[in-house]
């Protein structure tokens, strides 16, 4: 804890929240890195919100200009990430701006947990703003956000305590009860603490980013494939993800041989035809062509082949 790099903070946080769900897609409003109310970080915890605004998966994101800009009585940014509506299957998350936003007003409320009673509460906790009515539960996937994210905030400036993300009922001195269920009912913020800190890490990250970087750049001074325009950090998150992708290949090929395993252990325990079978090879071959699992052998093979003649 103590006073870093906002820009640092939310880097980490981010990719905390990727270790945790790899499937985790990150958006970024232009400019977030310069993006604050003003005051210098100081982060020790994180303030789970509801926007008030009803989201879809039509419409999954009506507040963002509003949480850029902020209201007449408000300037913004009134966050630093907030959540789309989205799938459990696609965890989305938006950052808005690293350094403090105005979000949480004062502090002092009936459950503050460590964090400090202040009227300058913003520059000590970092604030996602969910996208939804809070009339209505947020979708699973906002909530899986949600608590990707107390985790990772817990864990990147709350040195490992759940108890330094609340939720703004618990903080605010005005009457707040975001974020909520239904009309003034809060989520029962002990739980969805909890929940957060039982999250475990889809997966190892062996690298650090320092070295992963390296890699990377080493990758692109080679020349070995055209990545214009991409920074060493999008180059990095690819191959941090190039094992997933990977082991759905692996995936793909053994369901693969799996129905070509089938299909020869039907044709063993076929009866001989006691006659001669007449076979239309044009056919067999086109109805072959139809059929994704041959294609994806016959692919393999190549691959295979490929692989084969390049490590010989
Ligand atoms: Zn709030």
């Amino acid at each position: 804890m103590g006073r870093r790099d906002a820009v640092q903070v939310i880097v980490e946080v981010v990719n905390k929240m990727r270790l945790l769900d790899p499937r985790l897609i990150v958006t970024y409003e232009p400019g977030w890195e310069k993006r604050g109310n003003g005051t210098t970080a100081n982060y020790e915890g994180g303030i789970w919100h509801h926007t008030a605004s009803s989201s879809s998966p039509t419409r999954p994101f009506p507040t963002q200009t509003l949480l850029r800009v902020g209201r007449s009585d408000l300037p913004g940014p009134l966050c630093n990430f907030a959540g789309p509506w989205c799938s459990v299957d696609r965890p989305t998350i938006h950052v808005m701006a690293a350094h403090p936003a105005n979000h949480a007003g004062a502090s002092g409320g009936r459950s503050m947990g460590p964090l400090p009673k202040t009227s300058l509460f913003n520059p000590r906790v970092l604030g996602l703003e969910i996208d939804y009515a809070g009339l209505t539960a947020m979708s699973p996937g906002q909530l899986h956000v949600a608590q990707l994210w107390a985790r990772a905030v817990a864990d990147v400036v709350g040195g490992g305590d759940i108890n330094r993300v609340r939720g703004h009922m618990e903080t605010s001195v005005t009457g707040k009860w975001d974020p909520g269920f239904a009309n003034g009912k809060t989520y029962d913020l002990n739980a969805l603490r909890a929940s957060s800190a039982r999250l475990t890490p889809g997966a190892d990250m062996p690298l650090s980013q320092q070295d992963a970087n390296l890699i990377a750049d080493t990758i692109v001074n080679r020349g070995i494939g055209q990545m214009p325009d991409k920074s060493s950090m999008e180059i990095w998150e690819a191959l941090r993800d190039a094992p997933i992708y990977a082991r759905q290949a692996a995936l793909a090929a053994e369901a693969t041989q799996a129905a070509v395993a089938q299909v020869q252990k039907a044709l063993q325990d076929a009866p001989k035809a006691s006659a001669p079978v007449a076979v239309d090879a044009a056919a067999v071959a086109a109805s072959l062509a139809q059929n994704p699992q041959f294609l994806a052998s016959m692919a393999k093979a190549v691959n295979d082949d490929a692989a084969a003649r390049m490590a010989s």
